[in-house]
């Protein structure tokens, strides 16, 4: 069976350190398990172009491995050259990079080690929001007495709401098609608003933390922005084109937002120009944005890699994969976090 797996290079450093697991070079620890069933392993970072190991070798492969930090984007025009193709897997969170609906109608599974790195992302946005809000001097504020929403509130967006319990907030609020649970929600004292308009008007600080679909894509546009409560942060960890770029930077350097931070790009790895890299606000600041990373710290690594085994092994023994891991089923989407279907 052939396997191919569109990783990251880790370079120097990952021949240093074995944990960096998601790297081309240390292949997610699991070479030497799959070459001993005989089955083919093609591991590359190069992923754009027809030249690309990617183009080259999905015409054969069976299973399909990803991340999203250096996405292998696998298009509908990819999937019909896949003849052979029949399970992609997300080593991570978050499948955007796949084509779903093309997924859908080529009958090929797309799953995903959820809950792997949602802990190493809650964690990166409490220091975005902090790094937002405590800018220096005749920009910085506290987190105290601000109200704070998350535009999703499922793992990760939920982790974000425990995190921010102890600062005080004036009030913490969440915009999501699926309700938290009454208890989940009184437990961290958050209130639901229904309409996004009205819930961005409420909020000091968005933060954005719902996956990438045809219902998110763009979503925070110049039109929305205009219902931000002027000077607000926005902290987008989840993936950059919910937000349109443009829109983003212009709202940045007109004060209508404050500041913007982030680790997701919409293409990634981001072009030279890219005018997240250097956008600022009037005074000077109010740029977060690193490269992606937050999702894969080591911690992270290690659960993402043994999650990709345990789909493996499930797969490569005909066994039931694990409910919450599976985006696209049997021809069918299996998880209600990708839009309202
Ligand atoms: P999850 O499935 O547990 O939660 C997603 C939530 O978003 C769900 O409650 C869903 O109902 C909600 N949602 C979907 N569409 C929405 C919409 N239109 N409006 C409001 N809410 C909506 O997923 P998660 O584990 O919390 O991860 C969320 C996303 O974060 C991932 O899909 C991925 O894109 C991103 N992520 C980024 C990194 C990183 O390294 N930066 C790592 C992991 C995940």
């Amino acid at each position: 069976m052939k396997v191919l797996a569109i990783l990251y290079q880790g370079g120097e450093a990952a021949t240093n350190e074995p944990r960096l697991l998601g790297t081309v070079e240390n292949k997610l620890g699991i070479q030497q398990w799959l070459e001993s069933q005989g089955h083919e392993f093609i591991v590359s970072s190069s992923k754009e172009g027809p030249d690309s190991d990617f183009q080259k070798h999905i015409v054969d492969a069976e299973i399909l491995i990803t991340t999203p930090f250096h996405p292998g984007y696998l298009t509908r025009e990819l999937m019909e050259k896949a003849k052979n193709l029949k399970i992609c897997i997300t080593a991570g969170v978050g499948s955007d990079h796949i084509d779903l609906d093309a997924a859908v109608d080529h009958n090929i599974q797309v799953l995903e080690v959820s809950g792997s790195n949602v802990v190493s992302v809650a964690e990166h946005v409490m220091m975005s929001v902090l790094l937002l809000v405590s800018e220096i001097a005749r920009n910085a504020f506290d987190l105290e007495g601000k109200v704070v929403g998350t535009l999703g509130a499922g793992r990760i967006g939920y982790r974000v709401l425990q995190r921010l319990q102890p600062f005080n907030c004036k009030e913490l609020l969440y915009y999501d098609y699926s309700p938290l649970p009454a208890a989940a929600a009184e437990s961290v004292g958050a209130r639901r608003v229904e309409d996004l308009k009205e819930f961005v008007s409420q909020c000091d600080l968005v933060t954005i933390n719902c996956p990438l679909h045809e219902g998110t894509r763009g979503l925070i546009n110049a039109d929305l922005l205009k219902h931000f409560k002027k000077g607000a942060w926005i902290v987008n960890t989840a993936r950059g084109a919910i937000c349109d770029k443009d829109a983003i930077a212009a709202a940045l350097a007109s004060g209508q937002i404050n500041g913007y931070a982030g680790d997701v790009w919409n293409v990634q790895p981001a072009p030279k120009d890219h005018i997240w890299r250097t956008m600022k606000n009037h005074l000077g600041g109010g740029n977060g944005m690193v490269p992606h990373y937050s999702g894969t710290t080591l911690d992270a690594q290690a659960r993402y890699a043994n999650g990709t085994k345990t789909i493996l092994e499930n797969y490569l023994q005909n066994r039931p994969q694990e409910p919450q891991n599976i985006i696209v089923g049997d021809g069918r989407y299996e998880s209600k976090a990708y839009g309202q279907r």
